[in-house]
C-alpha cells in the first residue's frame, strides 16, 4: 500500500494564496474562547520538565489536565482555562506566556500553526486558513478570487509536525463517491467562483449538484454520471454568461464567496460525506446570505465578518466539554 505520509522536504504543496501572506495581528481571539486545546503525551512531558526545572510543579498541575478516558487519538491532556474562558497562558497584552518563556518551537502543533490548517492529502501537503481568525477573514475581503497555488516549495517556513486532516480518496471503498473527491472539489470551487451568477445562485447550483450525487447508486456509473453533471453545470454557466450583464458585486459578495471556497478547500466534503456537507452548507447559507445582503446595503462587512468567525468557531473547532473547560 502507498505510504500515508508525504516527504515534507520533497513534496508538492497545494494551498490557498492567502496562506503565504498571513501575518498574525495578536488580537488574542484564538486564545480567548471555549476551544479545547489538547496536547499529546510528548507535549505534556515536555511541559512537565519545563515547569519542574523552573520550580513550578504546582502550576504545571493546574495548567495541564490529563484527559484520561476522554482522550481521543493523539490527545493526552488539555490546557486549562481561566475563569474568563481564556487560555491559562494568555497575558493581558494578548501574548502567550508559554511562548515568551520557552519559545515558539516549544508550543504544541495547534498553537504553533493556527490559523494555518495543514492537511496531508494524496496530491501533496495542502494548506488553508481557519476563518475563526479575524485577520484571516479580513484577508478574504478582496475582489480577487482565492487562488489555489501548486508549488514544489512550502509557503511557510517550517512545516507542522502533524496534520489536521488526511485525505486519500484512492483508499476509500470501491463503492464510495469519495474516490472522485478531487474532481468534485475542483468542480464545486469552479461553481462557487462563477461570478456570472449571483452567490445565492451559485450556492443553489452547488447544493443541487450534491443532491444529484446523493441519488447515485451504482459505483460503475459514477465516472460517467460525474462527467455528465460537470458538462450540464458548465452549460448552465455558459447560458448565464450570455443572458446576463456582468453582475454588480462588492466586498460582501467577495468575502462570502471566499468563505465558502475556503470551507470546501478544507476538505469538509471529504470528511462529512456529501449528505453531511450538504446539510452544513444549507445551514451556513441560510445565515450568511442575509448578512451578506445587509452588508451590501450598509456598505459595511463588519457584521458579516463576525458571523463568519462565529460560524467557524461553532462548526470547525474542538469545543467539546467547553462548559466544564474552565478552572
Ligand atoms: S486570532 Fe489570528 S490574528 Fe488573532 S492572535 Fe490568533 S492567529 Fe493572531
Amino acid at each position: 500500500m502507498e505510504s500515508m505520509e508525504p516527504d515534507p522536504l520533497n513534496g508538492v504543496y497545494v494551498y490557498l494564496d492567502i496562506v503565504s501572506d498571513f501575518v498574525c495581528q495578536q488580537c488574542g481571539v484564538c486564545c480567548n474562547n471555549d476551544w479545547l486545546v489538547t496536547v499529546d503525551e510528548a507535549g505534556y512531558r515536555r511541559n512537565q520538565r519545563l515547569f519542574e526545572q523552573a520550580g513550578r510543579p504546582e502550576e504545571f498541575a493546574q495548567a495541564f489536565l490529563p484527559l484520561g478516558s476522554e482522550a481521543e487519538l493523539g490527545e493526552y491532556a488539555r490546557i486549562a482555562k481561566r475563569p474568563s474562558g481564556g487560555c491559562w497562558f494568555l497575558t493581558a497584552e494578548n501574548l502567550c506566556r508559554l511562548q515568551q518563556v520557552a519559545g515558539h518551537q516549544h508550543l504544541d502543533t495547534v498553537c504553533q500553526w493556527f490559523p494555518r490548517y495543514p492537511m496531508n492529502t494524496e496530491r501533496g501537503i495542502e494548506l488553508s486558513l481557519s476563518f475563526s481568525c479575524p485577520a484571516a477573514v479580513k484577508m478574504a475581503v478582496r475582489q480577487q478570487p482565492l487562488q489555489i497555488v501548486r508549488a514544489e516549495g512550502s509557503p511557510i517556513e517550517q512545516l507542522p509536525v502533524d496534520f489536521v486532516r488526511h485525505v486519500y480518496p484512492s483508499q476509500q471503498p470501491p463503492d464510495s463517491i469519495l474516490r472522485y473527491y478531487f474532481e468534485i472539489e475542483g468542480h464545486l470551487i469552479d461553481l462557487l467562483q462563477a461570478r456570472q451568477l449571483t452567490l445565492p445562485e451559485r450556492l443553489e447550483l452547488v447544493q443541487g449538484s450534491l443532491r444529484q450525487i446523493e441519488t447515485w447508486q451504482d459505483s460503475a456509473e459514477y465516472g460517467r454520471q460525474l462527467n455528465q453533471l460537470i458538462r450540464d453545470n458548465y452549460d448552465e454557466l455558459d447560458l448565464a454568461a450570455t443572458r446576463q450583464e456582468p453582475l454588480q458585486d462588492g466586498p460582501a459578495d467577495w468575502l462570502a464567496e471566499n468563505y465558502f471556497v475556503n470551507f470546501l478547500f478544507r476538505k469538509n466534503l471529504y470528511v462529512q460525506g456529501s449528505a453531511g456537507f450538504l446539510n452544513q452548507l444549507v445551514q451556513m447559507s441560510q445565515k450568511i446570505i442575509p448578512k451578506m445582503q445587509k452588508a451590501t446595503a450598509t456598505n459595511d462587512t463588519a457584521e458579516l465578518e463576525q458571523l463568519i468567525v462565529a460560524l467557524e468557531l461553532e462548526w470547525n473547532h474542538n469545543s467539546r466539554r467547553q462548559a466544564e473547560g474552565s478552572v
